[in-house]
């Protein structure tokens, strides 16, 4: 029988090890972990978004358009509708949501890992924990991964496997504690492979100004636009969250990674924050709210808590030198003016992002144009490469391990000795 070895039990992993395993290989996987799928357990909050059945199109990312048009063909070839089928057929169903996000029926991630697990298991997929792969060596014919054993009894252990075909389902470096620490790039290149800047992605972004604090754990429905170099570069709307340090949530993420890229690059990066996205016509907003007789009687203050958060009222005040208790009539028509105007453009400049450890994913990895499209390298011809381990990142909502488990079945199918 061939050896097909996986280094790393993560979504990609396991399931290239149950497509290579269903055609007949004997199956190891290799994980340096003491126990596979921790990340998986990880994901969407403990329930697992583990796709989206929404058109993929721009919803990843990758270094230039044939890297994504490979993208989009292999989600083709193994679409949301395969990987519910794939998961029905090992036995998880699974449900949508309204906005097209797939979780396990019972929004349990500890069951998309058991079923795995199972499927592996009833496959004689063998299973080495706590070994973590460090050496790839190419020879004529297959080759050899030098690992060293971890864990009490056998600490400093090495030892080599021999695979005839080598699948590295590795990971990327964003969420180091569950494993994925960065070591595939280093076997990656190992074997001749280039990586393109590995750089956290779905991660909070850290801003300059000290009023931070006063907002912190604020949470607020806006509108959030990037601008890099002074140009609108992108657009998200959903719950934003006030940190000490900066923005979070779910539109924050949406557009971290390109962030992330211009500030490596040295570039100017703004978040331009709406908080008044349920506002639909500025000019008559403008006439009522700024209108010194009709709210003589309040404060600038209570007028703007109207409006927002009483935590952001305080601080743009503060922001523009209105004390408490500074009644509109006193404040005059322009400092209102100003201030509501901060509240629908609230400019902050996004200094770096959160680092690796905060991270869902990584935007970088190898080349898409260094792996045919069964994800077989074109350097090493007995090694495959899956997952997050490449250069492509998608935005939140079940897309990212939609990359993970399509890779993985087509290079799991796709291995022929
Ligand atoms: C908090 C969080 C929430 C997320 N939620 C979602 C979500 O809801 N939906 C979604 O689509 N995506 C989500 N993601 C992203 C998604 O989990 C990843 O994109 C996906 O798991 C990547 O799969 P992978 O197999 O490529 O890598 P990983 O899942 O990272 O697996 C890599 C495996 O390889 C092992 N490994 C690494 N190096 C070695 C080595 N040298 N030797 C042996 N073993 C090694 C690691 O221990 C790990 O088990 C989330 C991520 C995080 C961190």
């Amino acid at each position: 029988m061939y050896n097909v070895i996986v280094a790393g039990g993560g979504a990609s992993g396991l399931t290239a090890a149950i497509f290579a395993a269903k055609n007949g290989y004997q199956v190891t996987i290799l994980e340096h972990k003491d126990r596979v799928g921790k990340k998986i357990l990880m994901t969407g909050n403990g329930r697992c978004n583990l796709t989206n059945m929404s058109d993929v199109h721009g919803k990843y990312y990758s270094s230039d358009k044939q890297s994504l048009q490979k993208i989009y063909d292999t989600l083709v070839s193994f679409g949301a509708n395969d990987t519910r089928a794939f998961f029905e057929r090992i036995g998880l169903y699974t449900k949508e949501k309204k906005d097209g996000g797939v979780y396990p029926v019972s929004e349990q991630a500890s069951v998309v890992l058991d079923v795995l697990r199972d499927e592996c298991e009833r496959l004689g997929v063998r299973t080495i924990t706590g070994c973590e792969v460090r050496t790839v060596k190419p020879l004529k014919q297959g080759g050899t991964v030098g690992v060293v054993y971890s864990g009490e009894d056998a600490a400093g252990r090495q030892a080599q496997f021999h695979y005839d075909r080598l699948i590295l389902a590795t990971g990327g470096k964003a969420a180091p504690a569950s494993g994925s620490d960065g070591s595939g790039y280093r076997l990656a290149k190992m074997l001749g492979h280039s990586v393109i800047k590995p750089l956290p992605a779905l991660v909070q972004l850290r801003c300059a100004g000290s009023f931070f604090k006063s907002v912190s754990g604020v949470r607020a429905q806006a509108g959030i636009t990037l601008y890099i170099d002074n140009t609108k570069a992108a657009f998200d709307e959903g719950e934003l969250q006030l940190t000490d340090y900066g923005i979070s949530g779910i539109p924050v993420f949406q557009f971290s990674r390109m962030a992330a890229r211009a500030l490596d690059c040295g570039k100017l990066c703004e978040a331009g924050i709406n908080f008044l996205p349920y506002v639909e016509d500025r000019a008559s907003f403008f006439k009522k709210n700024a209108s010194l007789k009709r709210w003589d009687y309040k404060t600038v203050e209570s007028l703007l808590s109207g409006m927002v958060h009483k935590k952001l009222a305080a601080m743009i005040c503060k922001k523009n030198k209105i004390g408490i208790g500074t009644l509109v009539s006193e404040a005059g028509e322009k400092a209102v003016r100003e201030c509501i105007a901060q509240l629908f453009d609230f400019r902050v400049k996004i200094m770096e992002t959160n680092p690796f450890e905060n991270a869902q994913v990584c935007s970088g990895g190898v080349p898409l144009w260094e792996v045919d499209e069964t994800f077989r390298s074109k350097l090493s011809k007995d090694v495959y490469l899956v997952g997050e381990l490449l250069d492509c990142d998608g935005i939140c909502g079940g897309y990212n391990l939609q990359w993970a488990w399509a890779t993985g079945a087509i290079a799991g199918s796709g291995v022929s000795v």
